[in-house]
């Protein structure tokens, strides 16, 4: 009996990262889940001893954690069902839907070119020959010699295969492993699933799945672990969906050796996982009617329908995905903004020593900055000059705006006395007000006389809004770091170290 309610799967193979267009893959099944009351199952497609490792299943497991779409049932492993596949090998077996064959690759390809034959693909050789399995001989799938395929897509419509354009494909390795679409079709009716969402790059082999399934379907495979008559037949077809591709700027499939893919990275960065997700939502889909951009994960369940999702590629665009987070990060509740911080002020990461970090003094700043980042991996370097015995000066900066400036000494010089007067008044105001007057006295611009300062005490010419800082940092440190910087720069020093 099908289930009433949507049996979704996100089946990801444990070779990589965990890359975007999986993300997406699995909010779109996620998605479909959780506006249904379905089941999001998690299944790991670990069949590929070589290419898997363990430490990619946990990279599956914290990444979903992190997008906070954990499955509601898994995650099965394909690496532990394998007796469940030979009983779906022997029973196609059985009923002749396989044969074994004992070509090679050089023998396929020679037979090829003698008959003029130029698309790579097996020519069907041993399937009359009757050859008993074993001795590593692969076994290969009996695939209809006409006829079309019509795979139902909610996405694309009917796309049709053409039977002559589909070889016998090899469904067992010589070596006796179930090959991907075997382990896939078994599982998938196994687990009762009823709605197939996956990226477009399977799209080719969805045929030979239907093919699969029907074989199944044929010999009277159940999902209860038999085969024949039984209470659970093989369900119908599930729906198919083809997600549309991601490409890069250049409208090129994302490479994962030049474009950031991996999720991880995303994380390690300080991407908001609501922001994440919402950006997700916007790669092949939209709400109707063009609603806002920014939308809530429920309002996407509400929203969501897989049937308004579009088939041409989806462009991945790092810098809309970074402005929506700022957008979301100065969303924040002011302490939830403190909170999200932690594990980049905390960590081993901060550029500051241990036990240094002043938790008073960030909250001073949090709010300027909250304004300021884009991603969380952006706030040490706007409040390190508060934790660090001496800024970390970036040379460029202090070229810039020291070195190279040459009123810069006059500035410092000018900006000590009129502060040291403003010990008993040190607030960002009063800072703010005094420094206008130094920038009147070398006649400059408020923001051209802030440089030399800012970079003395921040160590650099980008940053929190100064004289906010000014104010945190204190009369003493600021002091002291605009006298060390008129210092070096009287002596024509190099760049502090
Ligand atoms: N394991 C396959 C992959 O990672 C996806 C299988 C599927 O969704 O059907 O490409
Ligand atoms: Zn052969």
């Amino acid at each position: 009996m099908a289930p009433d309610t949507p049996r979704v799967r996100f089946a990801p193979s444990p070779t990589g990262y965990f890359h975007v267009g999986s993300a997406r893959t699995a909010l779109f099944n996620w998605l479909v889940a959780r506006q249904s009351g379905g089941t999001f199952v998690l299944r790991i497609e670990d069949t590929d001893a070589e290419r898997n490792r363990e430490e990619w299943v946990d990279g599956i497991l914290s990444a979903l954690h992190w997008l906070g779409m954990e499955a509601d049932e898994g995650p099965y492993r394909q690496s532990l069902r394998t007796g469940r596949y030979h009983q779906a090998i022997d029973a196609l077996w059985d009923a002749g839907l396989l044969y074994a064959c004992a070509c090679t690759h050089d023998e396929v390809t020679a037979r090829n070119k003698a008959a003029g034959i130029l698309t790579p693909g097996y020519d069907g050789h041993c399937r009359a020959l009757g050859l008993p399995r074993g001795e590593g001989r692969a076994l290969r799938f009996i695939t209809p010699d006409e006829g079309t395929v019509v795979v139902p897509d909610v996405i694309r419509g009917d796309v049709e295969f053409p039977c002559q354009a589909m070889d016998d494909f090899v469904a067992v390795k010589g070596n006796g492993a179930p090959l991907f679409v075997l382990a896939n079709v078994v599982d998938d009716i196994d687990m009762a699933i009823t709605h197939v969402i996956r990226g477009e790059d399977l799209l080719p082999t969805t045929p030979k799945g239907i093919l699969m399934w029907d074989a199944l379907a044929g010999i009277g495979w159940t999902t209860d672990g038999t085969v024949g008559p039984a209470e659970e037949p093989t369900p119908p077809l599930p729906v198919f969906a083809h997600l549309p591709m991601l490409v890069n700027e250049a409208r090129k499939k994302l490479s994962k050796r030049k474009d950031p893919v991996a999720v991880e990275t995303y994380r390690d960065q300080g991407y908001l996982p609501d922001a994440f997700v919402n950006y997700l939502g916007l790669l092949g889909w939209g709400p109707p009617n063009d609603r806002a951009e920014v939308f809530t994960r429920d309002q996407m369940v509400d929203w969501f329908a897989l049937a308004d999702v579009n088939h041409s590629p989806a462009f991945f665009d790092v810098a809309k995905l970074t402005h929506m987070n700022g957008e979301y990060i100065r969303a924040m509740a002011p302490e939830d903004f403190i909170e999200a911080c932690r594990p980049w002020l905390e960590g081993d990461s901060a550029p500051w020593p241990a036990g240094s970090f002043d938790e008073a003094a960030f909250r001073a700043m949090a709010p300027v900055v909250q304004e300021r980042v884009a991603v969380l991996g952006e706030v040490p370097g706007m409040v390190d000059f508060l934790f660090l015995d001496t800024p970390d000066i970036d040379p460029d900066s202090w070229q810039k705006a020291l070195a190279g400036d040459d009123d810069a000494p006059a500035i410092l010089s000018a900006a000590t006395a009129a502060y040291e007067a403003l010990r008993a008044d040190w607030t960002a105001g009063a800072l703010h007000a005094a420094t206008l007057e130094v920038a009147e006295s070398v006649g400059r611009k408020l923001g051209k006389a802030q440089a030399p300062v800012r970079v003395a005490v921040t160590g650099r010419r980008v940053g929190p809004p100064l004289f906010e800082a000014l104010e945190v940092l204190g009369p003493d440190r600021t002091l002291a770091r605009l006298a060390d910087a008129r210092a070096r720069l009287s002596d024509g020093g190099p760049v502090p170290t």
